[in-house]
């Protein structure tokens, strides 16, 4: 009888624990449900097989992508996205691996596969898409500068022989060369070095997106301050690598379902600490007008 009843106990309890430990079958997450297979030899389906997405992002922009040194996680609104698009695929917003994508990284990365995605505030233009293919608009930025508080620099009119530092492949850097042919251009991996020079006195100015700069502004209030108004319109895109319909399709039906169910503005209250405007449209030639 007792011998009986420590059986039972035990066999409860190892079923317990298979439920405990298990996920359940058929998908591969926790809080939500995977969605169909796609077709066999597509990109969306060999992500579906591996288990998890691979994604490039910044490591170094405040707000947008940012490797928080006390968790090492990686925060923002780009991994945001990022977490909407595994939980769309796995029912698992945690189903990501993280790669750093530096703006000059981010086409090659797409093109040799290091990544399936690129959500690295990268901005959508005519000869990027050349190169790779590009979801709908999920963010509207405009370049800006950030100087000293005490500069005297106030518009791009103000950079002939000052030394303005950016990021090499953005499209900031190809902006400041034709809007202040005069400037003293210096190229950095990433923003947050830039800033860094700044810091140390190598450079009058830093240049690129105003949500970029605004980042670095709110951490040291003190020492920045944003001038010269927004001079360009920098639509952001998640970049694919080209031959990938299936891949783009479910993106951008993500970034719709975004847009339109409001999650958009909660993402965008959680990371940036001011009054949500409304999404952008979808089609980055309209916001241009190209
Ligand atoms: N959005 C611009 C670009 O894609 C500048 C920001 C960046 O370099 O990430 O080049």
């Amino acid at each position: 009888m007792k011998v009986w009843r420590l059986l039972m106990v035990g066999i409860v309890i190892a079923g317990l624990l298979a439920a405990c430990t298990a996920p359940p079958a058929g998908t591969s997450g926790s809080t939500g449900k995977a969605m169909p297979k796609a077709a066999d030899g597509t990109l969306l389906r060999k992500i579906q097989d591996r288990g998890k997405i691979v994604v490039g992002v910044k490591y170094d922009v405040p707000m947008f992508g940012l490797l928080n040194p006390t968790s090492n996680k990686v925060e923002g609104f780009d991994v945001d996205v990022a977490k909407e698009i595994a939980a769309a695929i796995f029912g698992n917003p945690d189903a990501i691996e993280y790669k750093e994508a530096v703006s000059k990284n981010r086409i090659p990365f797409l093109q040799d596969g290091t990544v399936d995605l690129v959500i690295s505030t990268m901005t959508v233009n005519a000869e990027r898409e050349g190169q790779i293919d590009f979801s709908n608009v999920y963010y509207l930025a405009g370049q800006s500068l950030l100087v000293p508080k005490a500069s005297a620099i106030a518009s791009i009119n103000d950079l002939a022989g000052k030394k303005v530092g950016t990021a090499k492949g953005s499209t900031s850097e190809q902006n400041i060369r034709k809007m202040a042919p005069k400037a003293d251009v210096q190229l950095f991996d990433g923003y947050a070095e830039a800033v860094a020079a700044m810091d140390a006195g190598r450079l009058d100015a830093v240049t690129t997106d105003d949500n970029i700069l605004i980042g670095f502004q709110a951490k040291e209030p003190n020492k920045w301050k944003l001038v010269g108004g927004q001079f360009t319109k920098e639509p952001y895109g998640i970049g694919i690598a080209k031959g990938h319909p299936e891949t783009v399709e479910m993106v951008n039906k993500v970034l719709a379902d975004l847009k339109k169910s409001g999650k958009w503005k909660e993402l965008y209250k959680k990371n940036i600490p001011t009054t949500p405007p409304e999404p952008p449209i979808d089609n980055w030639r309209q916001i241009v007008g190209q």
